[in-house]
């Protein structure tokens, strides 16, 4: 009966916020530096002050009277740091703000007045934008849920014995392959394989690698130290792991991961999604090289996979309604002279080809875009020789000194950033990228006016214009 009497209140709230108040649900993801935090920021600030955004019809046609931020209605979920985070990108001394680490959330209310007929007959109205901010990381947690220890601790020895990993993994691999899974559980050695599998996850990422599962090892949150983050892969054993053995512990620590961690996270947040943004800093990936990039793309599928579960899988059962829009934004675009953005967004397209087709299936909209959350450069044609350069122009972080940069060339042909990693394989955007580390721009913003963008506007049109009819 109290389940009954919840469901009823749930569905009373839900009607009632159909009728009156509608909230959309936006969830902002990407692995981590992909730009999350930034992202939001420049969402917030423009359309708190929506003069920079033209292909937001709502605020082109002046129906977005007036936005602000409310207290967000889930305690359990701490608060994006906004007024923190818009300080630190428009203040006298501007820095980029600190990168997310867990999940958070705001709401935003916009007072908009409806189009058409309806205009004479009700007056403006409220849309509450709340916006929730998690880790990709945490995504590609979704393919654990399919796996038992066994297979996950094959699957993960195996692509840590990949080129370009193995280097990093060598010495817990050592460890991890000498170790007797049978004998009686040491916390001392399972503490000290699990900081080893952990410190070879973070060397991959800060390799250029995307797929670093399981997330949390990453980007722990509350969890730090927790016996539940406490495991790593281990090597079948030879004859029957019993109970108080290392391996029959790691292969419970592992069942809690999937139950106390990841389980809750999709039940509890990823559900009531509505809307989604994918952020990828593809060209942090191009730059760093084909491997990389082909490792983006393969954890591009697994976090994709969240948006279209198997119709009889666990996710698909507790969904409560669908995604129905996805945007796939490549960001950071201000390294690029505007002449690349298309590249940039075709790269980013052929990153989710295969996956983007079966979310259309699904009945998803997506649509791929190169954006710029945070415009920290102007567009420079400098002369070198006989040639006009098409670079970007902004202040470097490290010095403090303006500089006017090229980041090289992406290819014409998405297809060939495809192929998988292969030896001598073509190097792109290798001339100044490594040295574009700039700082946000001094902004002396006007009344009415948000941050300096790249298509920011478009990406809004399309993820919530159409509910601010
Ligand atoms: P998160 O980990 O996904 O929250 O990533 P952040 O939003 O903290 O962004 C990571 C870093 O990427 C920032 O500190 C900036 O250096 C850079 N960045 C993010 N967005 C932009 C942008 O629009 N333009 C430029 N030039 N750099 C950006």
């Amino acid at each position: 009966a109290d389940g009954l009497g919840r469901g009823l209140e749930q569905i009373q709230a839900r009607t009632e916020e159909l009728l009156f108040e509608p909230v959309i649900r936006l969830g902002v993801t990407g692995l981590s530096r992909a730009g999350k935090t930034v992202f939001i920021t420049s969402l917030v600030a423009n359309l708190l002050n929506p003069g920079r955004m033209p292909q937001l019809r709502a605020a082109a046609d002046g129906r977005l009277m007036l936005a602000f931020l409310q207290p967000q209605p889930n305690d359990a979920v701490a608060r994006f740091a906004y007024e923190d985070h818009i300080a630190a990108l428009t203040g006298p001394q501007p820095h980029w703000p600190e990168s997310t680490r867990t999940i958070s959330q705001l709401r935003l209310s916009l007072r908009v007045r409806p189009t058409g007929f309806l205009t004479g007959l009700t007056g403006p109205r409220t849309v509450h934008l709340d916006i929730v901010d998690y880790p990709g990381e945490w995504l590609l947690d979704l393919p654990l849920l399919a796996q038992s220890y066994a297979e996950w601790s094959e699957k993960a020895l195996t692509q840590a014995e990949a080129p370009g990993r193995i280097a990093l993994a060598r010495d817990w691999l050592a460890a991890a392959r000498e170790t007797d899974g049978t004998a009686a559980l040491d916390e001392v050695a399972a503490q000290g394989l699990a900081r080893g599998f952990t410190a070879y996850l973070h060397a991959a990422r800060a390799a250029g690698f995307s797929g670093c599962a399981p997330g949390r090892f990453l980007l722990p949150g509350e969890l730090e130290g927790s016996p539940a983050l406490t495991f790593a892969p281990l090597p079948a054993p030879s004859r029957r792991a019993r109970d108080g053995s290392l391996y029959a512990a790691f292969e419970r620590r592992f069942e809690s991961y999937k139950r106390v961690v990841v389980k809750p996270f999709f039940r509890d947040h990823f559900a009531a999604i509505e809307r989604q943004i994918v952020l990828v800093d593809a060209l942090g990936a191009i730059h760093a090289g084909p491997r990389a990039v082909e490792d983006l793309r393969l954890a591009m599928a697994d976090i994709l996979q969240a948006f279209r579960p198997g119709p009889n899988s666990w996710l698909s059962r507790i969904l409560g309604r669908r995604i129905e829009r996805i945007a796939f934004a490549a960001t950071k675009a201000d390294h690029l002279h505007h002449g690349q953005h298309d590249a940039l967004s075709g790269i980013m397209e052929a990153l989710v080809a295969d996956a983007r087709a079966r979310a259309t299936y699904k009945g998803a909209q997506t649509r791929s875009f190169a954006i710029a959350a945070l415009r920290a450069t102007v567009e420079a044609e400098v002369r070198q020789g006989g040639d006009l350069v098409p670079c970007v122009r902004g202040t470097l972080a490290e010095t403090g000194r303006e500089a006017a940069l090229f980041a090289g060339r992406l290819p014409d042909d998405p297809a060939s950033l495809m192929v998988p990693a292969r030896q001598g394989a073509e190097r792109w955007l290798d001339a100044d990228f490594a040295v574009m580390g700039f700082a946000p721009p001094k902004l002396n913003l006007r009344p009415g006016e948000g941050p300096p963008h790249i298509r920011m506007d478009r990406v809004a049109e399309f993820l919530i214009g159409d509910r601010l009819l």
